[in-house]
Protein backbone atom coordinates (compact mmCIF):
# COMPACT_ATOMS: atom_id res chain seq x y z
CA UNK A 1 0.00 0.00 0.00
CA UNK A 2 1.30 3.04 -1.21
CA UNK A 3 0.23 6.59 0.40
CA UNK A 4 -1.32 9.29 -1.88
CA UNK A 5 -2.45 12.61 -0.08
CA UNK A 6 -5.18 14.41 -2.19
CA UNK A 7 -5.33 18.04 -1.34
CA UNK A 8 -8.35 20.04 -3.29
CA UNK A 9 -7.33 22.89 -2.09
CA UNK A 10 -9.72 26.10 -3.47
CA UNK A 11 -11.93 27.22 -6.03
CA UNK A 12 -12.09 24.56 -9.06
CA UNK A 13 -9.78 22.33 -7.09
CA UNK A 14 -12.74 20.99 -5.53
CA UNK A 15 -13.94 20.13 -8.97
CA UNK A 16 -11.15 18.86 -10.90
CA UNK A 17 -9.50 16.45 -8.03
CA UNK A 18 -11.76 14.76 -7.87
CA UNK A 19 -11.81 13.54 -11.44
CA UNK A 20 -9.00 13.15 -11.42
CA UNK A 21 -9.83 10.83 -8.41
CA UNK A 22 -12.28 8.90 -10.16
CA UNK A 23 -9.50 7.89 -12.90
CA UNK A 24 -6.85 7.17 -10.91
CA UNK A 25 -8.95 4.57 -8.95
CA UNK A 26 -10.07 3.17 -12.32
CA UNK A 27 -7.03 2.40 -13.96
CA UNK A 28 -5.09 1.23 -10.76
CA UNK A 29 -7.60 -1.15 -10.09
CA UNK A 30 -6.36 -4.10 -11.06
CA UNK A 31 -2.73 -3.08 -9.87
CA UNK A 32 -1.12 -5.38 -7.41
CA UNK A 33 0.02 -2.58 -5.03
CA UNK A 34 -2.38 -0.54 -4.51
CA UNK A 35 -2.81 3.35 -3.31
CA UNK A 36 -4.19 4.97 -0.37
CA UNK A 37 -6.13 8.16 -0.70
CA UNK A 38 -6.07 10.73 2.17
CA UNK A 39 -7.73 14.15 1.50
CA UNK A 40 -6.42 17.24 3.69
CA UNK A 41 -7.08 20.84 4.11
CA UNK A 42 -4.29 23.78 2.59
CA UNK A 43 -4.78 27.10 1.28
CA UNK A 44 -7.44 29.21 1.48
CA UNK A 45 -10.14 26.37 2.42
CA UNK A 46 -7.61 25.51 5.52
CA UNK A 47 -7.51 29.42 6.42
CA UNK A 48 -11.29 28.91 7.14
CA UNK A 49 -11.48 25.90 8.70
CA UNK A 50 -8.40 26.20 10.74
CA UNK A 51 -6.98 29.84 10.95
CA UNK A 52 -3.48 28.38 8.78
CA UNK A 53 -2.57 28.03 4.78
CA UNK A 54 -0.47 24.75 5.41
CA UNK A 55 -1.59 22.95 8.79
CA UNK A 56 0.92 21.13 10.64
CA UNK A 57 -1.88 18.10 10.19
CA UNK A 58 -1.48 18.54 6.25
CA UNK A 59 2.21 18.96 6.27
CA UNK A 60 3.09 15.96 8.41
CA UNK A 61 0.61 13.90 6.42
CA UNK A 62 2.25 14.79 3.20
CA UNK A 63 5.75 14.70 4.93
CA UNK A 64 5.06 10.68 5.07
CA UNK A 65 3.08 10.24 1.93
CA UNK A 66 4.52 9.08 -1.23
CA UNK A 67 2.97 11.74 -3.96
CA UNK A 68 0.77 14.50 -3.22
CA UNK A 69 -2.23 15.26 -6.00
CA UNK A 70 -2.95 19.03 -5.27
CA UNK A 71 -5.85 21.23 -7.01
CA UNK A 72 -4.91 24.78 -6.65
CA UNK A 73 -4.71 27.37 -3.97
CA UNK A 74 -5.81 31.43 -3.60
CA UNK A 75 -8.26 33.16 -4.59
CA UNK A 76 -10.21 36.70 -3.90
CA UNK A 77 -11.56 35.24 -0.47
CA UNK A 78 -7.96 35.77 0.47
CA UNK A 79 -6.70 38.29 -0.63
CA UNK A 80 -7.33 40.94 1.61
CA UNK A 81 -5.10 38.93 3.80
CA UNK A 82 -1.38 40.36 4.63
CA UNK A 83 0.86 39.07 1.94
CA UNK A 84 2.56 36.88 3.81
CA UNK A 85 -0.47 34.71 5.03
CA UNK A 86 -2.16 34.13 1.88
CA UNK A 87 -2.67 30.76 0.81
CA UNK A 88 0.11 31.07 -1.95
CA UNK A 89 2.68 32.43 0.41
CA UNK A 90 1.93 30.93 3.28
CA UNK A 91 0.50 27.14 1.52
CA UNK A 92 2.03 26.09 -1.74
CA UNK A 93 5.88 27.92 -0.94
CA UNK A 94 6.23 26.55 2.43
CA UNK A 95 4.83 22.94 1.23
CA UNK A 96 7.63 22.89 -1.70
CA UNK A 97 10.41 23.80 0.55
CA UNK A 98 9.06 21.61 3.14
CA UNK A 99 9.43 18.59 1.13
CA UNK A 100 12.49 19.84 -0.87
CA UNK A 101 10.86 19.53 -3.93
CA UNK A 102 13.60 20.81 -6.10
CA UNK A 103 13.35 19.74 -9.33
CA UNK A 104 9.81 21.15 -11.01
CA UNK A 105 8.85 19.27 -14.63
CA UNK A 106 6.66 20.51 -17.07
CA UNK A 107 5.82 17.99 -20.00
CA UNK A 108 4.49 20.06 -23.00
CA UNK A 109 3.01 18.45 -25.98
CA UNK A 110 0.37 19.38 -28.76
CA UNK A 111 -2.14 17.07 -28.64
CA UNK A 112 -3.17 16.34 -32.57
CA UNK A 113 -6.96 17.77 -31.70
CA UNK A 114 -5.92 20.57 -30.33
CA UNK A 115 -3.35 22.25 -32.74
CA UNK A 116 -5.95 24.61 -33.61
CA UNK A 117 -6.34 26.18 -30.19
CA UNK A 118 -2.64 27.38 -29.86
CA UNK A 119 -1.60 30.83 -30.68
CA UNK A 120 1.61 29.73 -33.10
CA UNK A 121 0.86 28.24 -36.52
CA UNK A 122 -0.05 24.83 -36.72
CA UNK A 123 3.16 23.83 -39.11
CA UNK A 124 5.49 25.11 -35.91
CA UNK A 125 3.80 23.22 -33.24
CA UNK A 126 2.69 20.26 -34.66
CA UNK A 127 5.64 17.77 -33.49
CA UNK A 128 5.79 19.46 -30.39
CA UNK A 129 6.72 16.96 -27.59
CA UNK A 130 9.06 18.10 -25.02
CA UNK A 131 9.77 18.15 -21.05
CA UNK A 132 11.24 21.57 -19.45
CA UNK A 133 12.93 20.56 -16.07
CA UNK A 134 13.19 23.88 -13.81
CA UNK A 135 15.20 24.09 -10.97
CA UNK A 136 13.01 24.90 -7.83
CA UNK A 137 14.88 25.70 -4.75
CA UNK A 138 17.51 27.26 -5.93
CA UNK A 139 18.86 30.76 -7.88
CA UNK A 140 18.00 34.15 -7.25
CA UNK A 141 15.10 33.48 -6.05
CA UNK A 142 16.49 31.78 -2.63
CA UNK A 143 19.87 33.81 -2.46
CA UNK A 144 20.70 36.72 -0.26
CA UNK A 145 18.22 40.26 -1.09
CA UNK A 146 17.83 43.12 0.12
CA UNK A 147 17.90 47.31 0.37
CA UNK A 148 20.51 50.01 0.68
CA UNK A 149 20.44 53.53 1.25
CA UNK A 150 22.52 56.23 -0.06
CA UNK A 151 21.87 55.95 -2.91
CA UNK A 152 18.69 53.71 -2.86
CA UNK A 153 19.20 50.34 -4.18
CA UNK A 154 18.03 46.90 -4.14
CA UNK A 155 19.89 43.68 -5.04
CA UNK A 156 19.40 39.70 -5.32
CA UNK A 157 21.95 37.10 -5.23
CA UNK A 158 21.84 34.27 -8.27
CA UNK A 159 24.01 31.63 -5.83
CA UNK A 160 23.93 28.34 -6.81
CA UNK A 161 26.11 25.32 -5.69
CA UNK A 162 28.13 22.38 -7.14
CA UNK A 163 25.24 19.63 -5.63
CA UNK A 164 22.58 21.98 -6.64
CA UNK A 165 23.31 22.30 -10.40
CA UNK A 166 24.86 18.55 -10.66
CA UNK A 167 21.08 17.06 -8.88
CA UNK A 168 18.86 18.44 -11.34
CA UNK A 169 21.49 18.86 -14.36
CA UNK A 170 21.33 14.57 -13.77
CA UNK A 171 17.72 14.41 -13.35
CA UNK A 172 17.34 16.28 -17.32
CA UNK A 173 19.99 13.51 -18.67
CA UNK A 174 17.97 10.75 -17.25
CA UNK A 175 14.41 11.84 -18.51
CA UNK A 176 16.16 12.79 -22.18
CA UNK A 177 17.62 8.41 -21.35
CA UNK A 178 14.05 7.25 -21.25
CA UNK A 179 12.92 10.18 -24.56
CA UNK A 180 14.93 11.03 -27.71
CA UNK A 181 18.17 11.28 -25.92
CA UNK A 182 18.75 14.61 -26.73
CA UNK A 183 19.52 16.86 -23.40
CA UNK A 184 19.29 20.91 -24.23
CA UNK A 185 20.88 22.65 -20.85
CA UNK A 186 20.23 26.97 -21.16
CA UNK A 187 21.80 29.16 -19.61
CA UNK A 188 23.31 32.56 -19.76
CA UNK A 189 26.99 31.30 -19.59
CA UNK A 190 28.56 34.21 -21.98
CA UNK A 191 27.69 36.54 -18.99
CA UNK A 192 26.70 35.00 -15.67
CA UNK A 193 29.59 33.17 -13.21
CA UNK A 194 26.84 30.78 -11.92
CA UNK A 195 26.30 29.88 -15.73
CA UNK A 196 29.62 29.04 -15.94
CA UNK A 197 29.42 26.74 -13.14
CA UNK A 198 26.00 25.71 -14.48
CA UNK A 199 27.98 24.50 -17.72
CA UNK A 200 30.91 23.29 -15.87
CA UNK A 201 28.91 20.90 -14.12
CA UNK A 202 26.85 19.64 -16.89
CA UNK A 203 29.75 18.81 -19.00
CA UNK A 204 31.30 16.58 -16.10
CA UNK A 205 27.72 15.31 -15.49
CA UNK A 206 27.90 14.69 -19.56
CA UNK A 207 30.58 11.64 -18.92
CA UNK A 208 27.72 9.35 -17.56
CA UNK A 209 25.04 9.35 -20.04
CA UNK A 210 27.35 9.21 -23.06
CA UNK A 211 24.44 8.05 -24.57
CA UNK A 212 23.09 11.58 -24.52
CA UNK A 213 23.68 14.18 -27.06
CA UNK A 214 23.83 17.63 -24.78
CA UNK A 215 23.71 20.89 -26.49
CA UNK A 216 23.90 24.57 -24.51
CA UNK A 217 21.92 27.25 -25.46
CA UNK A 218 21.72 30.96 -24.21
CA UNK A 219 18.64 31.70 -22.54
CA UNK A 220 17.70 34.79 -24.66
CA UNK A 221 18.08 32.56 -28.25
CA UNK A 222 15.69 29.58 -26.07
CA UNK A 223 12.91 31.68 -26.00
CA UNK A 224 13.51 33.05 -29.27
CA UNK A 225 14.05 29.08 -30.83
CA UNK A 226 10.58 28.23 -28.21
CA UNK A 227 8.87 29.98 -30.98
CA UNK A 228 10.36 29.97 -33.90
CA UNK A 229 11.47 25.88 -33.89
CA UNK A 230 9.83 24.52 -31.00
CA UNK A 231 10.02 20.69 -32.28
CA UNK A 232 13.92 20.76 -32.32
CA UNK A 233 13.81 19.98 -28.05
CA UNK A 234 13.29 16.88 -26.49
CA UNK A 235 14.54 17.43 -22.83
CA UNK A 236 15.79 21.10 -21.64
CA UNK A 237 17.01 21.85 -18.04
CA UNK A 238 17.91 25.01 -16.48
CA UNK A 239 17.62 26.73 -13.48
CA UNK A 240 14.75 28.43 -11.37
CA UNK A 241 14.29 31.80 -12.98
CA UNK A 242 15.16 31.00 -16.33
CA UNK A 243 12.52 28.13 -15.51
CA UNK A 244 9.76 30.32 -14.72
CA UNK A 245 10.11 32.66 -17.58
CA UNK A 246 10.58 29.46 -20.32
CA UNK A 247 8.08 26.89 -18.52
CA UNK A 248 5.10 29.95 -19.03
CA UNK A 249 6.24 30.41 -22.75
CA UNK A 250 6.18 26.76 -23.86
CA UNK A 251 3.09 26.42 -22.15
CA UNK A 252 1.10 28.76 -24.78
CA UNK A 253 2.83 25.83 -27.09
CA UNK A 254 0.23 23.62 -26.16
CA UNK A 255 -3.17 26.00 -26.12
CA UNK A 256 -4.79 25.77 -23.32
CA UNK A 257 -3.95 26.37 -19.79
CA UNK A 258 -6.45 23.49 -18.98
CA UNK A 259 -4.69 20.71 -20.45
CA UNK A 260 -0.67 21.71 -18.53
CA UNK A 261 0.16 19.12 -15.71
CA UNK A 262 3.65 19.73 -13.77
CA UNK A 263 5.11 17.74 -10.63
CA UNK A 264 7.55 18.71 -8.50
CA UNK A 265 10.28 16.31 -7.33
CA UNK A 266 12.51 15.42 -4.92
CA UNK A 267 14.17 11.92 -6.32
CA UNK A 268 10.54 9.70 -6.31
CA UNK A 269 8.70 12.11 -3.93
CA UNK A 270 6.52 14.29 -5.78
CA UNK A 271 3.85 17.08 -6.01
CA UNK A 272 1.69 17.16 -8.70
CA UNK A 273 -0.62 19.73 -9.96
CA UNK A 274 -1.90 21.76 -12.70
CA UNK A 275 -0.21 24.35 -14.10
CA UNK A 276 -3.26 26.78 -13.82
CA UNK A 277 -4.62 28.29 -10.47
CA UNK A 278 -7.99 28.25 -8.87
CA UNK A 279 -9.45 30.10 -11.72
CA UNK A 280 -12.26 31.77 -9.45
CA UNK A 281 -13.71 33.19 -12.27
CA UNK A 282 -15.45 29.45 -13.08
CA UNK A 283 -15.05 28.30 -9.48
CA UNK A 284 -18.35 25.96 -8.48
CA UNK A 285 -19.87 26.24 -11.89
CA UNK A 286 -18.99 22.31 -12.92
CA UNK A 287 -17.29 24.14 -16.08
CA UNK A 288 -13.08 23.78 -15.70
CA UNK A 289 -11.05 21.76 -17.59
CA UNK A 290 -10.35 18.85 -15.42
CA UNK A 291 -7.63 17.12 -18.15
CA UNK A 292 -4.17 18.87 -16.67
CA UNK A 293 -5.08 17.38 -13.47
CA UNK A 294 -5.78 14.03 -15.05
CA UNK A 295 -2.33 14.13 -16.72
CA UNK A 296 -0.65 15.05 -13.59
CA UNK A 297 -2.10 11.70 -11.96
CA UNK A 298 -0.65 9.84 -15.00
CA UNK A 299 2.59 11.83 -14.22
CA UNK A 300 2.53 10.73 -10.95
CA UNK A 301 1.94 7.10 -11.72
CA UNK A 302 5.17 7.26 -13.80
CA UNK A 303 7.37 9.67 -11.98
CA UNK A 304 6.75 8.21 -8.06
CA UNK A 305 5.46 4.82 -8.83
CA UNK A 306 7.44 3.71 -12.36
CA UNK A 307 3.93 2.66 -13.50
CA UNK A 308 4.45 3.71 -17.18
CA UNK A 309 2.42 1.38 -18.65
CA UNK A 310 -1.18 2.86 -16.53
CA UNK A 311 0.76 6.39 -16.98
CA UNK A 312 0.19 5.76 -20.68
CA UNK A 313 -3.14 4.87 -20.32
CA UNK A 314 -4.65 7.98 -19.16
CA UNK A 315 -2.54 10.23 -21.35
CA UNK A 316 -3.96 8.11 -24.21
CA UNK A 317 -7.46 7.93 -23.03
CA UNK A 318 -7.39 11.59 -22.94
CA UNK A 319 -6.00 11.83 -26.39
CA UNK A 320 -8.96 9.62 -27.55
CA UNK A 321 -11.43 11.92 -26.02
CA UNK A 322 -10.03 15.58 -28.06
CA UNK A 323 -10.18 13.19 -30.79
CA UNK A 324 -13.67 12.41 -30.72
CA UNK A 325 -14.41 16.27 -30.61
CA UNK A 326 -14.84 16.77 -27.20
CA UNK A 327 -14.19 20.21 -25.14
CA UNK A 328 -14.94 21.88 -22.12
CA UNK A 329 -15.52 25.80 -21.97
CA UNK A 330 -11.80 26.34 -22.55
CA UNK A 331 -11.29 24.62 -25.33
CA UNK A 332 -14.24 24.85 -27.18
CA UNK A 333 -14.72 26.81 -30.58
CA UNK A 334 -18.03 28.44 -30.71
CA UNK A 335 -20.82 26.35 -31.87
CA UNK A 336 -19.26 23.34 -30.51
CA UNK A 337 -21.15 21.34 -27.39
CA UNK A 338 -19.54 22.07 -24.49
CA UNK A 339 -19.02 19.54 -21.73
CA UNK A 340 -18.73 20.50 -17.83
CA UNK A 341 -16.25 19.36 -15.86
CA UNK A 342 -17.95 15.67 -14.53
CA UNK A 343 -18.84 15.13 -17.82
CA UNK A 344 -15.48 15.44 -19.05
CA UNK A 345 -14.18 13.01 -15.93
CA UNK A 346 -17.20 10.93 -17.67
CA UNK A 347 -15.44 10.47 -21.15
CA UNK A 348 -11.91 9.74 -19.94
CA UNK A 349 -13.76 7.04 -17.77
CA UNK A 350 -15.59 5.72 -20.89
CA UNK A 351 -12.21 5.95 -23.05
CA UNK A 352 -10.27 3.95 -20.64
CA UNK A 353 -13.46 1.22 -20.90
CA UNK A 354 -14.15 2.03 -17.33
P1 LIG B 1 -5.81 30.90 -13.06
O1 LIG B 1 -4.90 29.91 -13.70
O2 LIG B 1 -6.57 30.44 -11.87
O3 LIG B 1 -6.87 31.43 -14.16
C1 LIG B 1 -6.46 32.12 -15.35
C2 LIG B 1 -7.58 31.96 -16.41
O4 LIG B 1 -7.55 30.63 -16.91
C3 LIG B 1 -8.98 32.18 -15.85
O5 LIG B 1 -9.78 32.82 -16.83
C4 LIG B 1 -9.50 30.78 -15.61
O6 LIG B 1 -10.89 30.67 -15.71
C5 LIG B 1 -8.80 29.99 -16.71
N1 LIG B 1 -8.53 28.61 -16.27
C6 LIG B 1 -7.58 28.20 -15.40
N2 LIG B 1 -7.66 26.88 -15.21
C7 LIG B 1 -8.67 26.45 -15.98
C8 LIG B 1 -9.25 25.16 -16.21
N3 LIG B 1 -8.80 24.06 -15.61
N4 LIG B 1 -10.30 25.09 -17.05
C9 LIG B 1 -10.76 26.19 -17.67
N5 LIG B 1 -10.26 27.40 -17.50
C10 LIG B 1 -9.23 27.55 -16.66
O7 LIG B 1 -4.93 32.18 -12.70
P2 LIG B 1 -5.32 33.51 -11.91
O8 LIG B 1 -6.72 33.93 -12.27
O9 LIG B 1 -4.21 34.42 -12.13
O10 LIG B 1 -5.31 33.09 -10.38
C11 LIG B 1 -6.45 32.73 -9.62
C12 LIG B 1 -6.02 32.31 -8.22
O11 LIG B 1 -5.22 31.12 -8.30
C13 LIG B 1 -5.13 33.37 -7.54
O12 LIG B 1 -5.48 33.40 -6.17
C14 LIG B 1 -3.73 32.83 -7.75
O13 LIG B 1 -2.83 33.29 -6.78
C15 LIG B 1 -3.96 31.35 -7.63
N6 LIG B 1 -2.94 30.51 -8.30
C16 LIG B 1 -2.62 29.36 -7.66
C17 LIG B 1 -1.71 28.49 -8.24
C18 LIG B 1 -1.41 27.20 -7.55
O14 LIG B 1 -2.10 26.82 -6.63
N7 LIG B 1 -0.39 26.47 -7.97
C19 LIG B 1 -1.13 28.81 -9.49
C20 LIG B 1 -1.51 29.99 -10.13
C21 LIG B 1 -2.43 30.84 -9.52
Amino acid sequence: MAKVVVLPGDGIGQEIVPQALRVLQAVMADNPVKLEYEEHLVGGAAIDALGYALPQETLKACQKAEAILLGAMGGPEWDNLPAAERPEMAGLLPLRKALGLYANIRPIRVFPALISASTLKPEVIRNVDMVVIRELTGGLYFGDKGRKDNPPSAFDTLIYSDEEIRRIVRLGFQTAQQRQKKLCSVDKANVLESSRLWREVTLDVAKEFPDVELTHMYVDNAAMQLVRYPEQFDVIVTENMFGDILTDLASMLGGSIGMLASASLNGLKGLYEPAHGSAPDIAGKNLANPLATILSAALMLRSTFGLEEKAQLIERAVEQVLDKGLRTADLAKAGERILSTSEMGDAVLEALGK
